[in-house]
């Protein structure tokens, strides 16, 4: 089965190091509010086995595509996540084992670990590029591919630091913005600064 992992010889030899790699199919994930794809996932690394639990050590690299927080085009961000995560065959059997991810017929799932692992790395917010120009807030256009004249007249100027959505119904993604601790922190400076 994809993204499982034998973990038989590590079980059956407790102490010795076993080397592996493996290909991990990521499905993509909601993360504030906006879905984020990931690429096929590397993961190298060792298994070490003790009693009946398997620790897999190792690094774990993918792509994730997010959307950037101006105009909303996909922007690739690589990701590599330090592993260190312990299976059982006894999972879930003991209060102790509340940790454990489950070892089943000697092979591991390796998908929601690196699952969580990936989302719990990915940024808050991307940018295409720091001098992003976002989208229009009157016409919509990306004004970093068209130059549309909605703005020569005045009408819904935008700062440059402006949310993306402002003027637009995205009632989610302003939600969004409000609530990320950067945007609190950022609320917090400018505040000292008024005083
Ligand atoms: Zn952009
Ligand atoms: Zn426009």
């Amino acid at each position: 089965m994809a993204n499982t992992l034998n973990v038989s010889q590590a079980l059956k030899l407790p102490g010795q190091i076993f080397p592996f790699s493996a290909q991990i199919d990521v499905e993509s994930a909601e993360v504030f509010g906006e879905t984020v794809c990931f690429s096929q996932a590397a993961l190298t690394g060792t298994l070490l086995g003790a009693g009946d639990t398997v620790t897999v050590r190792g690094e774990l690299r993918c792509e994730a595509t997010m959307s950037c927080a101006r105009c909303l085009s996909p922007v690739k961000v690589p990701l590599r996540v330090d592993v260190d995560e312990r299976f059982s065959r006894r999972a879930a059997e003991t209060a102790d084992d509340a940790e454990m991810r489950p070892i089943e017929e000697s092979c591991i799932d390796l998908t929601d670990c690196a699952r969580e692992l990936l989302v719990l790395e990915l940024p808050m917010r991307v940018l295409c590029a720091e001098d992003c120009k976002g989208l229009c807030p009157v016409c919509g256009a990306n004004r970093n591919e068209v130059s549309c004249t909605c703005l020569e007249d005045g009408e819904g100027a935008l700062a440059p630091d402006a949310p993306p959505g402002s003027g637009r119904s995205e009632p989610d993604r302003s939600a969004g913005e409000v609530i990320t601790p950067f945007s609190a922190l950022k609320a917090m400076i400018e505040g000292d600064e008024e005083v």
